[in-house]
C-alpha cells in the first residue's frame, strides 16, 4: 500500500501540473471540477484500501498526456511485480486505448500489455500483441524473443519456424540458436518415424541457422547410424567435439561403436587420446585405458591411470582405479574389501547430478536439450571437476 502511494506521488504531481497548465488555457471550470472530484475520490478509495475502485477513478481523472504516461507505466509495472495482473492489465489496456499517444508510447503500451497476457498464461492474446510489434524498431527483437518463448512453451515448432525470415534479419545469435533447436525438435519427431530424407533436410536447416548446434550433429549421427552409414556418423561425432568439448563425453560410447563397425579402432583410440590430452575428460581417460590394457597390459594401464589421477583427480577416475585393483588382486579378502569401496563410490556418484546448466546452474541426473529451469537450449552438459568429468 505504502509502495503504491509513494509511486502515485509523481502521478499526483503530474496531475497538478496538468490541471494548472490547462487552467491557463481553458476556462472550462465545470470539466476541471469534475476531474478534480474523480481524482480526490480515487485517492479516497486508495486510502481506504479499495484499490480497484481507486484505479477506475484515477484512470478516468488522469487523462493520459505525454507528461503522465511514464507514471501510468510505473503504476502498472508495480502491479505486475506484486502479482496483481488484473490491475496491471487494466492500466495497460487504458494506455493502449489512448489514440493520441506518440508511436513510441503506443508500442510500449502494446508490449507491456502483451507481457501481462504472457504472465497470465494467456498465450494466444500475448502472441497477437507481440505479432503487432514485429516491425517495431524498439520492440521488434524483444517481441520475436517472446514469441519464440511462447512457441517453445506450447511446443509449436512449426509456428516458430514461420518467424525464420525475421529472425535471420536480426542476426541475433540466441534467436538463431533457438530456431536451430526448433528444427531439431521437428527432426526428432521425423526420426521416430525413420524418415531419413526429412530428418536430414531439417537438420541441414538447423545447422544453417546455427553451425554450432551440436544437437543437430548428434541427431544426424543417429540417423546415419540407423542406416549403417558409419563414416558419416563418425564425422558428425568429430564435429560435435569441435563444436562443444563439454558435451562430447556423452557421445564417446556411440562413437566407439561406429568406429568399430568400420574396423577403425586404432583411429578411434588415437582420436580419444587427443581428446584426453586436450580436455582431461574422465570419460575419455577410461575409454583410452581399455585400449592401453588390450594393446599392452593391465600394469601399463594402471601406470597411466595413476599418472592421470595425480594430474587431475576425479571420483569417477578413482572408482575405475579401484576396479583395476580388483582385477589384479589374487586374495579373495582384498577383492571383497575393494568391492565394498567401489560400491560406496558408485552410490556416491549416483546421488550426484550428471548434468549442470551452464546458464543458470540447474543440476539434473537426466539430460534435457532445453534447461527445465531457464529454458536455454543446449546448456545442460556433463558436470566438470572432482565429482564430474
Ligand atoms: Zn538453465
Amino acid at each position: 500500500m505504502l509502495e503504491l502511494l509513494f509511486l502515485l506521488l509523481p502521478v499526483a504531481m503530474g496531475y497538478g501540473w496538468f490541471m494548472g497548465r490547462n487552467s491557463v488555457k481553458q476556462n472550462d471550470h465545470s470539466a476541471k471540477q469534475a476531474l478534480s472530484k474523480k481524482y480526490s475520490t480515487g485517492l479516497n478509495y486508495l486510502f481506504s484500501n479499495q484499490q480497484d475502485k481507486a484505479i477506475d477513478y484515477l484512470l478516468e481523472a488522469l487523462k493520459v498526456e505525454d507528461d503522465s504516461v511514464e507514471a501510468h507505466f510505473a503504476m502498472a509495472n508495480l502491479f505486475r511485480r506484486r502479482g496483481e495482473l488484473d490491475r496491471a492489465l487494466k492500466v495497460h489496456e487504458h494506455l493502449v486505448q489512448q489514440k493520441h499517444l506518440p508511436t513510441k508510447d503506443k508500442q510500449q503500451a502494446v508490449f507491456e500489455l502483451a507481457k501481462d497476457f504472457l504472465s497470465a498464461g494467456l498465450f494466444d492474446r500475448a502472441e497477437a500483441m507481440f505479432q503487432k510489434l514485429l516491425k517495431s524498431k524498439a520492440y521488434g527483437l524483444k517481441s520475436l524473443t517472446s514469441l519464440m518463448q511462447i512457441y517453445q512453451s506450447t511446443k509449436d515448432w512449426q509456428q516458430g519456424i514461420t518467424l525464420k525470415k525475421a529472425i535471420i534479419k536480426t542476426r541475433d545469435k540466441k534467436l538463431l540458436h533457438s530456431l536451430a533447436n526448433f528444427y531439431c525438435e521437428l527432426a526428432t519427431l521425423a526420426l521416430e518415424d525413420d524418415q531419413f530424407i526429412e530428418v536430414l533436410e531439417l537438420l541441414e536447416n538447423a545447422l544453417l541457422q546455427d553451425p554450432n548446434s551440436c544437437r543437430a550433429n548428434w541427431l544426424m549421427a543417429q540417423i546415419y547410424e540407423n542406416h549403417q552409414q558409419y563414416t558419416e556418423a563418425c564425422q558428425c561425432y568429430r564435429d560435435i567435439y569441435q563444436q562443444d568439448k563439454d558435451f562430447f563425453p556423452d557421445v564417446i560410447d556411440k562413437m566407439r561403436h561406429c568406429y568399430s563397425q568400420l574396423d577403425a579402432d586404432e583411429e578411434f583410440y588415437k582420436f580419444i587420446r587427443q581428446v584426453y590430452d586436450e580436455t582431461a575428460s574422465t570419460s575419455a581417460l577410461i575409454c583410452y585405458l581399455s585400449y592401453v590394457e588390450s594393446t599392452h597390459n593391465l600394469a601399463k594401464a594402471k601406470e597411466f591411470m595413476l599418472l592421470s589421477l595425480k594430474r587431475r583427480p576425479t571420483i569417477r577416475g578413482f572408482k575405475h582405479f579401484v576396479k583395476m585393483q580388483m582385477t589384479e588382486s589374487e586374495q579373495e579378502s582384498t577383492t571383497e574389501n575393494l568391492d565394498v569401496i567401489k560400491q560406496l563410490i558408485s552410490e556416491y556418484i549416483n546421488v550426484k547430478p550428471r548434468y549442470s546448466c551452464r546458464t543458470c546452474g540447474f543440476n539434473s541426473g537426466t539430460h534435457y536439450w532445453s534447461c527445465p529451469s531457464c529454458h536455454d537450449w543446449e546448456k545442460l552438459k556433463p558436470v566438470r571437476g572432482l565429482e564430474g568429468e
